[in-house]
């Protein structure tokens, strides 16, 4: 990677290298994990505004053996730069898939559903509808139980094609949810084209909610739902006035660390057995 300087010239500069030196690093150690299963899902619960568990998120997580824990945000770019994103997607939904199956199996109430966040380089493959369905046929779980998470940018490429799919993937069952919305740079106009169940309030939106501060946006979103017919849901709910003020929106459900952080598997259905105790 090269930076254009002031006057046109190309620099280099050390921490570049060192960047490019990182970014073969995390490609080699990302295909190693996808072989040694190095990867696993957290999950975060999701629950509407009276306190019924609608379901979970789930989070990629990567523990590399020298590194330690390394960031979504640090190796979902790299993965989408290199292609990787693909295998690790289908890594993603096939896990997320069988723990599905396993825990409406085993009688675990976990919402029901589970959401997984999907690259737009999944959106733009070809056969990325064909792939998803054979995923959930095999695991034997009905599409209505997996909610796909996407972003604006999905759209950004090919809006046809990204239409076509969505819709593909929507007469399958599958719930789709715009993640971060309001972060991107996409018209009002396309919204009402999509089949999306969900808006996902990204929480740049919730954390502006503090007290005393009028509220422009996480209500307005909320409006935007409501006249859609989109749920909408609030990621990043750290605060019980942040729930109250979208208690009071309408905001139908609520995820953040206020509920809960997004825990490993056991420590979840730990967290899930405590709640339904109590
Ligand atoms: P996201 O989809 O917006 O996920 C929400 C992020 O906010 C997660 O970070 C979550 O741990 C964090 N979070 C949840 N509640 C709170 C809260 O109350 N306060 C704060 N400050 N943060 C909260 P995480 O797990 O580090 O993931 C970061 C991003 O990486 C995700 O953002 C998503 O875009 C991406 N990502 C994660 N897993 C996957 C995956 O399997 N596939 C793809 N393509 N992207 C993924
Ligand atoms: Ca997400
Ligand atoms: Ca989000
Ligand atoms: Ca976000």
């Amino acid at each position: 990677a090269k930076a254009a300087g002031r006057n046109g010239a190309r620099l280099f500069l050390p921490h570049m290298q060192q960047d490019a030196d990182n970014r073969l690093e995390l490609e080699r150690g990302l295909r190693t994990a996808l072989e040694r299963n190095q990867l696993s899902l957290h999950f975060q619960p999701q629950v509407s505004m009276n306190g019924k568990l609608q379901g979970a998120e789930a989070l990629l997580r990567w523990r590399h053996p020298e590194l330690g824990d390394v960031p979504p945000d640090v190796f979902i770019p790299v993965a989408e730069e290199t292609g990787l994103i693909h295998a690790l997607g289908t890594w993603v939904i096939t896990r997320a898939c069988a723990h599905i199956q396993a825990w409406r199996s085993q009688g675990v109430n976990f919402g029901g559903r589970l959401a997984v966040n999907v690259s737009p380089w999944q959106i733009a493959h070809p056969q990325f509808v064909e792939h998803i369905q054979a995923i959930v046929v095999t695991a034997g779980i009905d599409p209505e139980w997996l909610t796909l998470e996407l972003t604006e940018s999905a759209l950004l490429n090919d809006f046809e094609a990204a239409l076509a799919t969505l819709h593909a993937l929507s007469s399958i069952g599958f719930r789709l949810a715009m993640d971060d919305f309001g972060t991107g740079y996409s018209s009002l106009a396309y919204l009402q084209q999509l089949p999306l169940d969900e808006l996902k309030i990204d929480r740049s939106f919730v954390s502006a909610l503090q007290p005393s501060v009028p509220d422009p946006l996480a209500g307005f979103i909320v409006d935007i739902g409501r006249r859609l017919g989109m749920a909408t849901i609030a990621e990043g709910v750290e605060t019980e006035q942040q729930r109250a003020r979208l208690g009071a929106m309408g905001c139908d459900t609520l995820q953040g660390y206020l509920i809960c952080r997004p825990l490993p598997e056991a420590e979840f259905l730990h967290w899930l057995a405590s709640r339904q105790t109590v």
